[in-house]
């Protein structure tokens, strides 16, 4: 009897592994392990993690920015100071203020993602216009968290602060003057922030605490948040 519930275990271990078999390269991307990273699809429960992942591969990172069309030359490895490393960075090309800030490729990849598949959408949903322009305060800074012992993110530019949207229009929506109102700019800044919580790791704004009142902290480290 034994043998018997043995040898149907190991025939439904080899059925289940022989679906996964069959099933995985079938799989669209964002749910496919095994796929490499398509800025350019659409995102998915994976896409996160595979963005985080890219870290540990710079070659697969920069061969995905060039596969959506963007144009990032990897930088040699730098140190930005005491236990602040540069590795496997690039300049983000794209509208910002200002222009070409140093980030990690995978955040140069994540803000790929971002700003084609959140940003502007939200921008076109709430306020009938595209996104010309985004104003940030910084990627690098070699220092520790606020009030923490651990770097920041910052300390290796794997993060921006988002302070304000210039649109095409010719408006501005800003997180300090706009966030938490009753408004379409509003509306606009919160779809901002939700959506990249499902493509950064840690994303901190107003709701977070008054250090993060003027700007979006987005950032691709070991930490996920999300207020
Ligand atoms: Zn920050």
């Amino acid at each position: 009897m034994r043998g018997v519930r043995r040898v149907t275990l190991l025939i439904l271990l080899f059925c289940a592994l022989a679906g996964a078999a069959l099933l995985l390269p079938r799989l669209p991307e964002p749910w496919n392990p095994f796929a490499p990273i398509d800025l350019a699809g659409p995102t998915g429960p994976l896409t996160r993690h595979k963005l985080r992942g890219l870290a540990r591969d710079p070659a697969a990172c920069f061969a995905a920015l060039a596969a959506a069309g963007i144009q990032a030359t990897p930088l040699p490895d730098a140190e930005a100071g005491a236990d602040c490393p540069l590795r496997a960075t690039t300049r983000l090309p794209g509208p910002l203020d200002p222009a070409r800030p140093l980030v990690t490729c995978p955040m140069a990849a994540a803000w790929t993602i971002y700003q084609r598949q959140v940003l502007d959408p939200a921008a076109q949903t709430h306020l009938g216009t595209g996104i010309a322009r985004v104003r940030h305060l910084g990627t690098l800074s070699c220092r520790n968290v606020r009030g923490g012992t651990r770097r920041s993110e910052h300390a290796s530019a794997n993060a921006i602060d988002i302070a304000a949207l210039r649109l095409d229009d010719g408006r501005e929506v800003s997180v300090l003057r706009d966030w938490g109102r009753d408004t379409p700019a509003a509306a606009f800044l919160r779809d901002a922030r939700d959506g990249a919580c499902r493509i950064f790791a840690a994303v901190l704004g107003p709701e977070r605490d008054a250090a993060h009142a003027d700007h979006f902290h987005l950032d691709l480290g070991r930490w996920t948040a999300c207020r």
